[in-house]
C-alpha cells in the first residue's frame, strides 16, 4: 500500500489528526539530531494504541515505540516505519496512601514530574528519577537508575499491551527481569501503558531537599547545557566508561558537530549542528580506541534506530 493511503486508513481507523507524515525525528529526541519517519502517531488511550498496533501489524508495517527520546537516536537515514507515542491520555496518576504508598503511573508522564506530584505528596523512594528526563514507560524498559536507585527497587507491577495490539497483561516486578539496563520488554517487545510503584509515604522537605541535592550534583557534573542522551555507553563490568575514555585520551574529540563532553566523558553531546552519522562515527571512533587501548568493548546505552 502506498505510504500516503497508508497513513488515510490510519487516521480514518483512530480517528485522529495527530498523525505527522516524514516526522522529523531530531525535534522528538533529546540529541536533536537524525532523520525523518514515516509517519508519527500519538495516541490518547488503549483502544487506539491496540489499533494502531494490529495496523502496523497486519499491514507489516515497522513500528516502534518512543517515549520522550532521551535515550534514542534515529539514523540520518530516517526510519520507514510508524513511531508511536503516548499522548497526554497516559499522563494519569493515583495514589494509594498509607503506612505504604502505592503509585499508579501512565506510561507517558514524566519522570520528573512524577516526581514532582509524589514529593508534594510526601511520597519518598523516587527522588533518584527525578532528575532522569526520561518518561515512566522508557525508564522501566531500560531499568533506568541513578545515585543508587534504580526502576527494578521499586516497580511492583507493569500493565502492558502485547506488541501486535491483541492482548493486555501485567507484569510482576519479579516477572520484569529487570539488570542493568535491561527489561524483559526489550525481548517480547510489550509497551508498558501503566506503573505500579511501591513506595513509602516521608517527610515532603527532606524529600524535596534530597531531590534539589541530586538534581545539584547532576548538573555539576553532567553537560546538562547540551543536546545528548545521556550515558552514551552502559558501564562495563569492573570499569567506568567515562574513565576509560578520559584514560584513551578522547576527552573533547570532535566529529562534525558531535563531541566527547569535556565535562563528562561518558556523554557525546551535540555541540551544535551535529548530525547522526557524525555522532555514531564518535561512537565508533570511541569504541575503537577504548578496545585497542583497554581490550574493553563499550557497548551503546543510547538505542540506535535505523
Ligand atoms: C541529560 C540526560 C541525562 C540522563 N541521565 C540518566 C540517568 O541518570 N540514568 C539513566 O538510567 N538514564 C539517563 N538518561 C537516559 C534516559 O533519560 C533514560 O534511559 C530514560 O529512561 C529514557 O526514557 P525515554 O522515555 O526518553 O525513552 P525513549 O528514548 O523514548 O525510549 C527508550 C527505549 O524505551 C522504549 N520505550 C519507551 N517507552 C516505552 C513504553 N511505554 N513501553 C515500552 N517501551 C518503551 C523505546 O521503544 C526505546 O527503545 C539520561 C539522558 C539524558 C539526555
Amino acid at each position: 500500500m502506498e505510504k500516503k493511503e497508508l497513513i488515510k486508513r490510519l487516521r480514518e481507523l483512530l480517528k485522529t489528526s495527530s498523525i505527522v507524515e516524514d516526522a522529523d525525528m531530531s525535534g522528538y529526541t533529546s540529541f536533536r539530531a537524525g532523520g525523518k519517519a514515516m509517519a508519527l502517531v500519538e495516541v490518547e488511550n488503549k483502544e487506539q494504541l491496540k489499533a494502531a498496533l494490529q495496523f502496523a501489524d497486519e499491514e507489516n508495517i515497522p513500528h516502534i515505540l518512543l517515549g520522550n527520546g532521551s535515550n534514542t537516536l534515529f539514523a540520518d537515514s530516517g526510519y520507514n516505519g510508524l513511531v508511536i507515542k503516548l499522548g497526554r491520555g497516559f499522563a494519569n496518576m493515583a495514589f494509594d496512601l498509607g503506612e505504604r504508598a502505592t503509585v499508579g503511573c501512565g506510561a507517558s508522564m514524566l519522570l520528573s514530574k512524577a516526581a514532582a506530584l509524589m514529593s508534594d505528596q510526601g511520597i519518598a523512594g523516587f527522588e533518584f528519577a527525578s532528575g532522569i528526563p526520561g518518561s515512566i514507560g522508557g525508564a522501566v524498559f531500560m531499568n533506568a537508575g541513578a545515585y543508587g536507585g534504580e526502576m527494578k527497587d521499586i516497580v511492583a507491577s507493569v500493565h502492558a499491551v502485547s506488541p501486535d495490539g491483541k492482548e493486555e497483561k501485567d507484569f510482576a516486578g519479579e516477572e520484569m527481569n529487570f539488570g542493568y539496563r535491561r527489561s524483559i520488554l526489550q525481548d517480547n517487545g510489550w509497551i508498558a501503558t501503566d506503573v505500579t510503584f511501591n513506595l513509602t509515604s516521608g517527610n515532603v522537605e527532606e524529600i524535596s531537599a534530597k531531590m534539589k541535592d541530586l538534581n545539584a550534583r547532576r548538573n555539576a557534573k553532567q553537560p546538562v547545557n547540551y543536546p545528548s542522551a545521556g550515558s552514551t555507553f552502559k558501564r562495563p563490568e569492573g570499569y567506568f566508561a567515562g574513565k576509560l575514555i578520559e584514560d584513551a585520551g578522547l576527552k573533547g574529540l570532535t566529529v562534525g558537530g558531535a563531541q566527547v563532553s569535556t565535562l563528562h566523558s561518558g556523554f557525546i553531546i551535540n555541540k551544535g549542528g551535529a548530525t547522526a552519522t557524525d555522532i555514531l562515527q564518535l561512537i565508533a571512533l570511541v569504541q575503537n580506541t577504548v578496545y585497542d587501548k583497554f581490550g574493553v568493548m563499550l557497548e551503546p546505552e543510547v538505542r540506535i534506530i535505523g
